[in-house]
């Protein structure tokens, strides 16, 4: 058993993207293309199906027809899919295959099964089951079908198309029948859809010229006032807890505190040290010396690294700080 996938055409070939109107990266067909055959393979490979491209993985050539027919041929793989994307005006979803004979054989069934399970799975426009005199399914010995996974130029397909999330339902789809229609009884596991970093905000403010200064988000100010010594720092995140210390001039680390349960620092010592970590995402910060600049910022968490583990040259007053969460 084994499947032949074939993302059509390579990363450079001529006009074959999407239309900018939709997209303004005018993602190339084959970069999608290759996205499904991608998950397709995978899908297959975990439940023991062995699977081969016939197209150029990385995209760099567009290997010619005749060569992947004739790879195709020589691998004498049991099936062949052609994964492409359309163009021309339209939408939904649409399966060729070679000719009448193929329609009314086995060739027909398979197609159709993939066609209508990657409609079933994308809730797309059937567009149905077509004829097509295309060399990838003409060429090759073996059944044989191109799918084509909705438009380039449809202002309803293409933001679709380009989702991760989509991808994934097509590759389901098409890997789903190919088990069915071969009875390869296996449960498929759904590629899962990487869930996007929530940016995570932090809050603080500064205890400076007696009295809490304004909250600040971010890195989209400072807290502090250039020229006027910082006695103590409150922080907060919008999503998880970040524990943080600061060294008083002449003093010591005190102990650390967390989120706003108490603020760090003796209000009305100046400090020279701050240090800061978290546990969702890491913490950057850096210090203003005053009378001086910036100093680099810092991510680390210990006492010991004066280079990275806290912000600050312990004798040299700071007036100013900035956090964010990377
Ligand atoms: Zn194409």
């Amino acid at each position: 058993m084994k499947i032949a996938i074939d993302a059509g055409h390579g990363l450079y070939t001529a006009g074959k993207r999407c239309s900018k109107q939709f997209d303004e990266n005018e993602t190339r067909e084959w970069t999608l293309n290759s996205r499904v055959a991608t998950k397709v393979c995978q899908i297959l490979n975990n439940i023991g199906v062995e699977t081969i491209r016939l197209d150029d993985t990385t995209g760099e050539t567009d290997i010619p027809l005749n060569t992947r027919t004739k790879n195709a041929n020589n691998s004498n793989a049991d099936l062949v899919v052609s994964i492409h994307h359309n163009a021309g005006g339209g939408t939904g979803i649409e399966t060729y295959v070679y000719n009448n004979a193929c329609l009314n054989g086995e060739t027909g069934k398979i197609a159709k099964a993939i066609n209508d399970k990657v409609v079933e799975k994308t809730d797309m426009k059937n567009r149905g089951i077509k004829i097509g005199d295309f060399a990838i399914i003409r060429d090759t010995k073996m059944k044989a079908c191109l799918i084509e996974c909705g438009f380039m130029d449809n202002e309803k397909d293409t933001p679709l198309i380009l989702t991760e999330e989509y991808a994934n339902k097509v590759a389901e789809g098409i890997a789903e029948a190919i088990c069915n229609y071969y009875s390869i009884n296996k449960p498929i596991e759904p590629i899962p859809t990487p869930i996007e970093p929530t940016k995570v905000d932090v809050i603080y403010q500064t205890y400076t010229n007696g009295r809490w200064q304004p909250n600040v988000k971010n890195t989209e100010d400072y807290a502090g006032v250039f020229g006027l010594p910082v006695t103590g720092v409150y922080a907060n995140l919008s999503n998880g807890n970040i524990t943080y210390k600061v060294h008083t001039k002449g003093g010591r680390w005190l102990p650390e505190v967390t989120d706003r349960k108490d603020f760090a620092g003796i209000l009305g010592k100046h400090i020279d040290g701050l240090m800061m970590k978290s546990n969702n995402g890491t913490v950057r910060y850096r210090v203003h010396i005053l009378g001086k600049n910036w100093l680099p910022w810092v991510t680390g968490y210990n006492e010991k690294d004066y280079n990275n583990g806290y912000a600050g040259i312990i004798g040299q007053v700071i007036d100013a700080i900035q956090i964010e969460i990377v």
